[in-house]
């Protein structure tokens, strides 16, 4: 699956926010975007403003930057988020959220979504008891994702537990630390999906 392999800061300085990509260098004074809070290139500095559909786009690159998503998986997000009953933009981010990779990131086993990505690219998950290595999985209410056994006594998993420790499980998941494993017990409401991301402006720019 192709993916994105170029440098991560650059996306946030692009979009002017953090995307939280790097793990615990985002939380230091190292972050690109609080050192330089102009776009990259040679015209980053430059002030544009930006035309509705400027607006639509960067929110859209934005999510999809988010979750690490390259447009055209993005662009199969949106079609069966609008396919489904209920606000397309949020079913979208609900799709979104459930990913293994994010779902993952979210119970505190990775540090940052690409980290979670690696994860379960290499491996390092099971789902309902059965190794999954496909980090788009989308999880349904009732599965539990859970560290593989043999893999609970990596030093990596154990140094990402330890500075993952204290972070807040959103409420559509559940998660016991002694086994590292997690229960997803509902879908996630918008309200449970803290990213800045205005799904509307999403949903406009598909649906011209
Ligand atoms: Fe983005 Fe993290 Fe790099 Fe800061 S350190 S620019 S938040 S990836």
């Amino acid at each position: 699956m192709a993916r994105y392999t170029d440098a991560s800061c650059r996306l946030c300085r692009r979009e002017g926010e953090k995307l939280f990509l790097k793990g615990e260098r985002c939380y230091t004074n190292k972050c690109a975007v609080a050192k330089r809070v102009y776009a990259p290139g040679q015209h980053g500095q430059q002030k544009k403003k930006l035309s509705e559909y400027g607006v639509q786009l960067r929110e859209k690159q934005k999510a999809r930057r988010f979750y690490g998503i390259l447009e055209s998986q993005f662009r199969k997000y949106f079609d069966m988020a609008s396919k489904k009953k209920g606000v397309t933009g949020e079913t979208l981010l609900q799709l979104l959220e459930t990913r293994l990779d994010n779902t993952v990131y979210r119970l505190g086993l990775a540090t940052s979504r690409p980290e979670a990505r690696q994860l379960v690219t290499h491996g390092h998950f099971t789902v309902n008891g059965k190794k999954v290595n496909i980090p788009s999985y989308l999880l349904k209410v009732g599965d539990v994702v859970a560290v593989k056994e043999r893999s609970k006594s990596s030093p990596k998993i154990k140094a990402i537990s330890e500075i993952t420790g204290s972070k807040v499980i959103p409420k559509w998941l559940e998660f016991d630390g002694e086994n590292l494993t997690g229960k997803v017990v509902a879908l996630p409401a918008r309200e449970d999906i803290d990213l800045p991301i205005k799904e509307h402006l999403i949903v406009e720019l598909y649906s011209k």
